[in-house]
């Protein structure tokens, strides 16, 4: 049977999962934006689009195998998947916000019997029983941000990422009560059953994410600049090292290197009387 695997369908983890997936050879065989489900072109998967929220339950329950969702969202429902890796991207976290001024600056500040408003009802229930505080929970399912200046609550709790969102609003954080990311879950009896086929996916995905942060780097340099090239570029196997044809006084390196050396070996290079000097991108990167 065909491995059941769930995508966000819409929201910030929606583009970049679809993107990274295709980018690890796992093509959708129709890429209709409002169909729910794909197949996968060559393998016996099939990916489903839903809510990240969702994701978590049916994971969870075994509705599908495994999927992408926010770690954020895999805290609260206190869901009980195996993680199995975390994805590098849709960074936040959740935090509690007071309105400036409000001379709730800490959450010392906080007192018994304020009004918390948030969609993460479970993890501000646990933060603030832990922090030994009565509070009162006001759920609701989004823009918490503006529940002070209605006087509904104290304070929030609230998804944060670059705090923008926050100060607009005229809100500062106070503490942050976890740190999240988007990962991938999967159900613990049908990771048991599948495990070879669920941790190539993965291994998929991850040679996609680990190729992100590096380039291709190719250069003809001088042979007598060789040893310093060692010495600079480690690669990783150390540089590869070709002959050009009838030239004995230049050889070409080619080398993996980090995204943010590149401005600085394309410096150090041209210093070395390097020429033809290339970058490019990497698809992926299997070890
Ligand atoms: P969606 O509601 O479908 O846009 O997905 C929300 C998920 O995106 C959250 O559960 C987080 O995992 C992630 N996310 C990343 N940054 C933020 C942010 N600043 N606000 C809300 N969600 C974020």
């Amino acid at each position: 049977m065909a491995l059941k695997m769930a995508i966000p369908n819409k929201g910030r983890l929606n583009e970049k999962s679809v993107q990274m997936l295709n980018q690890a050879g796992l093509e959708f065989d129709d890429a209709d934006e409002r169909k729910l489900y794909a197949n996968v072109k060559r393998r016996d998967l099939s990916v489903m689009f839903l809510r990240a929220s969702d994701i978590v339950r049916f994971v969870h329950s075994g509705a599908v195998d495994m999927g992408i969702t926010g770690k954020d969202l895999v805290l609260e429902q206190d869901a009980d998947v195996k993680l199995l890796d975390e994805l590098n991207f849709g960074h936040c976290r959740l935090s509690v916000a007071a309105p400036e001024g409000s001379g709730i600056d800490t959450v010392d500040d906080v007192k018994d019997g304020m009004t918390v408003a948030t969609s993460f009802p479970s993890m501000t229930k646990r933060y603030f029983a832990k922090l030994g505080k009565k509070v009162q929970i006001e759920q609701i399912s989004g823009a918490a941000e503006i529940t002070p200046h209605l006087g509904v609550a104290q304070i929030i709790v609230d998804l944060v990422s670059s705090g923008s969102t926050l100060k607009m609003n005229r809100l500062k954080e106070i503490a942050v009560i976890a740190e999240s990311q988007a990962v991938v879950i999967a159900n613990k009896k049908a990771y048991k059953e599948q495990k070879e086929q669920m941790e190539e996916i993965v291994s998929a995905i991850r040679s996609v994410l680990d190729a992100e942060n590096k380039k291709y780097l190719m250069a003809d340099v001088p042979t007598s600049k060789l040893d310093d090239i060692r010495k600079f570029f480690p690669g990783i196997a150390g540089p590869t090292v070709m002959n050009i044809m009838d030239r004995t006084d230049i050889v070409a390196i080619h080398v993996v290197i980090d995204k943010d050396k590149v401005y600085d070996a394309i410096v150090r290079l041209k210093k070395m009387g390097a020429t033809g000097i290339l970058i490019t991108p990497i698809d992926r990167m299997v070890p």
